[in-house]
């Protein structure tokens, strides 16, 4: 057996989930949302399923949602994509990682990650042939240290996997930061391979910019999307790659091992779906800014510190102000078993070096359930 998969441990959203279980506990764990998703969108699924075509779709995705998807990011982030040869489609965004990976990467070749990453990310690295070089983000900006960057480039550097909005922190790069690493990125030709799942859930008026939008990255940025945090539907693994046709030929021969193709009736409905009009991304991005400022107020009142959140499901809470030598790994363990209330600890999401102070909430729940939250939270701290 492979190491790498034999003496992995099980996630950290599967481990959590199963103890909210096991303690009857309110689940702000594991990010999925209470929201069952626009009706419409499902309808569409539902009724392609039924009456449609239910046999393997074309392997790049069916060219309805192709061409619905180089529309889609023309519209909300100005960019030319030929839905041809510069569109694909995957079984979620999971899958266009591990095809990037698959694809780009030699033994031995070098990948920078950001920590804390996303679970995925090191174990494909490491099985695809990759080695992995850190650069740790610190609360609470979780900004990009140049020196940091410097330390892990280096010529055999051949791929980045960078992750804007962030999860689990909850932040949003800014331009300076996105601009530092493109020069890294031209300097050591290297790809970045963007997962951009969180591109259209962001508060306060902040906007996405998609790295492959910077001058000079257009050739060298793997655009990766995913239709479950579009419209709430995490289950559907619909994703969606987006790379300059040089690098998308390579990126097909993964897809077509990998998967080779998607379910076609959801494929059908999200190709629906992203054509829908503006008020529905501003009504999805203000009912879950609303769930998060109720959440943010209720656990400020109930004395926690809570960081910023300017994106995804998301809300960190800083327990270094309860304790010097807190860790968070033991705080969500014990809040679990004894406030019953499940949420991440950060620092998971390490590799090395780890952050131990933060935890992690996903507020996209009912009301109910975030009071509810607050309520036990407040009489067990
Ligand atoms: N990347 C990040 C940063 C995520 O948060 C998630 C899901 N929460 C994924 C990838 C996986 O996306 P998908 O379900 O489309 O595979
Ligand atoms: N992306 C989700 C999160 O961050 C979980 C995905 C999963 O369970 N694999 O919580």
């Amino acid at each position: 057996m492979n190491p790498i998969f034999a003496d992995a441990p099980t996630t950290i959203f599967e481990t959590m989930s199963r103890l909210a279980m096991q303690h009857d506990a309110i689940n702000l764990g594991q990010g999925f949302p209470d929201d069952p998703g626009p009706e419409d969108v499902r309808a569409k699924a539902a009724a392609a399923l039924l009456s449609g075509w239910n046999q393997y779709p074309p392997m790049m995705g069916i060219p309805d949602l192709r061409q619905a998807v180089a529309t889609h990011y023309k519209r909300f982030h100005k960019l030319d994509l030929d839905w041809q040869s510069e569109v694909m489609i995957t079984s979620g965004a999971t899958e266009a990682l591990a095809d990037s990976l698959l694809a780009i990467l030699q033994p031995g070749d070098e990948v920078v990650l950001f920590q804390p990453m996303y679970d995925a990310y090191l174990p494909l690295v490491k099985r695809a042939g990759g080695v992995p070089k850190f650069v740790t983000l610190r609360p609470p900006h979780w900004r990009i240290d140049e020196a940091a960057l410097q330390a892990a480039f280096s010529p055999k550097t051949k791929a980045v996997i960078f992750n804007n909005p962030l999860n689990p922190t909850a932040s949003v790069f800014p331009r300076e930061d996105l601009e530092l690493l493109g020069r890294y990125l031209v300097k050591y030709d290297a790809i970045a391979i963007c997962d951009e799942v969180w591109e259209h859930v962001l508060f306060d008026g902040l906007s996405h910019t998609p790295l492959i939008s910077l001058p000079g990255l257009r050739e060298r940025c793997i655009k990766i999307g995913s239709a479950g945090k579009i419209f709430s539907l995490t289950g559907w693994k619909v994703g969606f790659v987006c790379a300059a046709p040089a690098i998308m030929k390579v990126l097909a021969k993964a897809h077509q091992y990998v998967t080779f193709t998607t379910p076609p009736n959801l494929q059908a409905a999200v190709a629906y779906g992203l054509d829908k009009d503006d008020a529905y991304f501003t009504g999805m991005r203000q009912t879950l800014q609303t769930a998060r400022d109720r959440f943010a107020k209720g656990l400020t009142e109930a004395g926690l510190t809570v960081l910023p959140s300017q994106a995804t499901y998301f809300l960190n809470v800083d327990l270094s102000p309860i304790s010097n030598d807190v860790d968070d790994a033991a705080f969500c363990q014990n809040m679990v078993e004894q406030a019953k209330v499940a949420a991440i600890p950060v620092s998971a999401f390490y590799s090395e070096d780890q952050v131990k102070t933060v935890i992690r909430f996903c507020f996209a729940k009912t009301y109910d359930k975030l009071d509810g939250a607050i309520e036990r939270i407040a009489a067990h701290i």
